[in-house]
């Protein structure tokens, strides 16, 4: 199931269609679901699990660069191999919000856009620290979170759990640990670490399970690779998050060098797989949506 295709040239923020680099580190991309919304296309699935606006969310990410390379990452990797100086929160937020606004220009006169949401779409509310890299290598995330939390926009943090000291102090309205993985095994042949972290990913597990704020164990799942529901159940009782979201990998991007188009589950072997989980533990199916391929769980 795994391709051994080398990606040739190395990717650099040049390449990267769509985005704003904002400051030394960080980049803002107008999400396809935004897109959508703003054409009365549809929404994403968080905004029918949630309650959030997709046409008023503001995608980025405050690190351009991973300590993880994923096989099913759909992203380039690695762009920013090294951050000389990191940036100020304040600075990233004003800057991002900005950068929104400078891409969603060019929707003004494009035919079938609703004005009223374009209009609201130029004020985000909502804001998904998820766009690219790992989020919580930037030094300052739990102040960047506070200082959108402090604007009155809902922030969701999506990290891949590797350092548990910003699951700790990072307070967003919906924190996510994304997993693959579910041992030291598969985490080294899934996630390919540089060095091993699997200790901190269960670390951060533990420390979900104390938080506050709304918790969300994310599972990406991958035909005949992961799809172990014994497995996830026993994270899953450990983090104790008050949502888990079953999602196939998707095959996009620069993960169709590393997979192939079957390693990409139905929506049908996704339900089935979070019908074992609801089984095997005590999370009930509370949600779906078919054309993200993704099932909502909740603690009952
Ligand atoms: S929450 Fe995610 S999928 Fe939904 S609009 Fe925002 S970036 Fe897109």
């Amino acid at each position: 199931m795994v391709r051994r295709r080398r990606l040739t040239e190395q990717k650099t923020l040049k390449d990267l269609k769509g985005y704003a680099i904002v400051g030394n580190h960080s980049a803002v991309k107008t999400c396809l679901w935004l897109k959508k919304s703003l054409k009365d296309e549809g929404f994403c699935y968080k905004q029918k699990f949630y309650g959030i606006k997709s046409h008023r969310c503001l995608q980025l990410t405050p690190a351009l660069k991973c300590n993880l390379s994923c096989i099913h990452c759909w992203r380039p990797l690695d762009l920013l191999p090294d951050i000389k100086e990191w940036d100020e929160p304040e600075l990233i937020v004003e800057e991002s919000i900005k950068a929104q606004r400078r891409l969603l220009s060019g929707f003004f006169g494009t035919k079938g856009v609703n004005r009223k949401k374009l209009d609201e779409a130029m004020q985000p509310n909502q804001v998904a620290i998820s766009l690219i890299g790992e989020p919580t290598l930037y030094p300052k995330i739990a102040e960047l979170v506070e200082e959108f939390n402090r604007r009155q926009m809902t922030t969701f943090l999506v990290t891949n759990g590797t350092n548990p000291k910003a699951i700790e102090e990072a307070e967003p309205y919906q924190l996510y640990i994304s997993l693959t993985a579910y041992d030291e095994e598969s985490h080294r042949a899934l996630n390919r670490p540089k060095g091993n972290l699997w200790e901190n990913i269960l670390n951060s597990l533990k420390l979900m399970a104390e938080k506050k704020t709304r918790t969300v164990l994310r599972l990406t799942l991958m035909k005949n690779l992961n799809m172990r529901p014994e497995k996830f159940a026993l994270l899953i009782e450990r983090a104790m998050p008050r949502f888990v979201e079953a999602k196939a990998y998707m095959h996009l991007g620069y993960s169709r060098y590393r997979l192939e188009r079957e390693a990409m589950p139905s929506h049908e072997e996704v339900r089935k797989f979070s019908e074992e989980l609801e089984r095997l533990t005590d999370y009930r199916i509370t949600d779906e949506s078919p054309i993200s391929r993704v099932v909502l769980l909740e603690r009952a």
